[in-house]
């Protein structure tokens, strides 16, 4: 829309009375749904403007100067007399989303995020992007994903580490005649040639409180359960596990308890009519065993197996999925933010 008519139009619009307010709250939400993409990028170019800060150096002697080649406003740090480092970035320079084409597609693609649609299925499902391009989007989506997490849980604590085999999904040594590890090429998720703990499996510890919050991390054995939670436990919470020392250890030096909850022992009638229902308040790992189960529907059986290297994006994702609030602007919005 042409400047001196949106003008008017907004002149128009001042005019409205509440009923057409409300009307029109409406259409600009609908309208504006079908753009999250272009709208995120707008809002963030807004806040560059006001804060000017030089992505490359953090200097704020920054003017304004001209368009990119993709027609997004430039900035640039100027090389004045508190040495600016002189370089011209957009409003995406140092997010994830840098040199990220076709904004009008990105509302779309985060749709099918929200929904976890596969690489296949994104690249058949008529958005126009190849299935390179989802591949690259989806990691850029959710690099910002894997960070966020809580800082500390508090309260009555389950902690309790799930695993998944060792993956180079996706690596190119195994086409190459140069197998990224020494076995043959799994098709299809096939099992562990090991059966149970072994290096062939990688734990993922997690620790859930009951206010929702998560700790999560990818470790490379059991050793790092410890540091991994070190200063992340509030003071006086009551950390619950399956009785392995070092959740033991990372509670008491933390200044919380530890309480060892047994698996429960059901015989075969208890299995089948259900057992005595579970007193509400006492302690498990209810909580934690559901987190579990629900990331490993997603990564190995939606997924079929994700490569290890990227399995933080996927942890973030779900985390992500977990939160109040989730949907393809939330995304979006997150990821720019970075
Ligand atoms: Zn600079």
């Amino acid at each position: 829309m042409e400047s001196r008519q949106f003008e008017r139009l907004k002149a128009a619009i001042v005019q409205a009375d509440a009923e057409q307010c409300v009307e029109l709250e409406a259409l600009v939400r609908q309208v504006a749904a079908r753009r999250h993409g272009e709208i995120a990028l707008v809002r963030k170019t807004k806040a560059v403007d006001e804060t000017r800060r030089c992505p490359h150096c953090g200097h704020t002697d920054v003017v304004k100067h001209g368009f990119d080649k993709a027609g997004r406003f430039r900035f640039r740090c100027r090389k004045g007399a508190d040495e600016g480092c002189g370089k011209t970035f957009n409003a995406l320079t140092g997010t994830p989303f840098a040199r990220m084409r076709m904004p009008e597609k990105w509302a779309d693609y985060a749709r099918l995020m929200e929904r976890f649609t596969s690489i296949n299925k994104i690249a058949e499902s008529g958005i126009g992007i190849s299935h390179h391009t989802a591949w690259r989007w989806r990691h850029r989506m959710l690099a910002v994903q894997a960070m966020l997490q809580s800082d500390q849980v508090s309260g009555v604590v389950e902690a309790d580490e799930v695993f998944f085999r060792t993956s180079y999904k996706g690596s190119r040594g195994w086409k190459q005649g140069k197998p990224p590890e020494n076995r043959p090429a799994r098709y299809r998720g096939g099992k562990a040639v090991a059966a149970g703990l072994s290096g062939e499996q990688v734990p993922v510890l997690t620790a859930v409180d009951s206010a929702g919050g998560v700790i999560e991390a990818v470790l490379r054995d059991r050793s790092g359960i410890v540091p991994a939670l070190e200063g992340r436990i509030a003071r006086g919470s009551v950390v619950c596990s399956d009785g392995l020392k070092q959740y033991v250890k990372a509670a008491v030096s933390q200044g919380s308890e530890h309480r060892r909850i047994e698996p429960p022992r059901k015989d075969w009638l208890a299995k089948a009519v259900g057992g005595k229902p579970r007193r509400p308040g006492r302690l498990g790992l209810g909580r934690v065993n559901g987190h579990h189960e629900r990331l490993k529907t997603l990564i190995n059986r939606h997924f079929r197996g994700v490569s290890t290297k990227y399995l933080p994006n996927y942890l973030g994702w779900a985390r992500a999925s977990r939160r109040p609030g989730f949907g393809a602007l939330l995304i979006l919005e997150q990821a720019l933010a970075a």
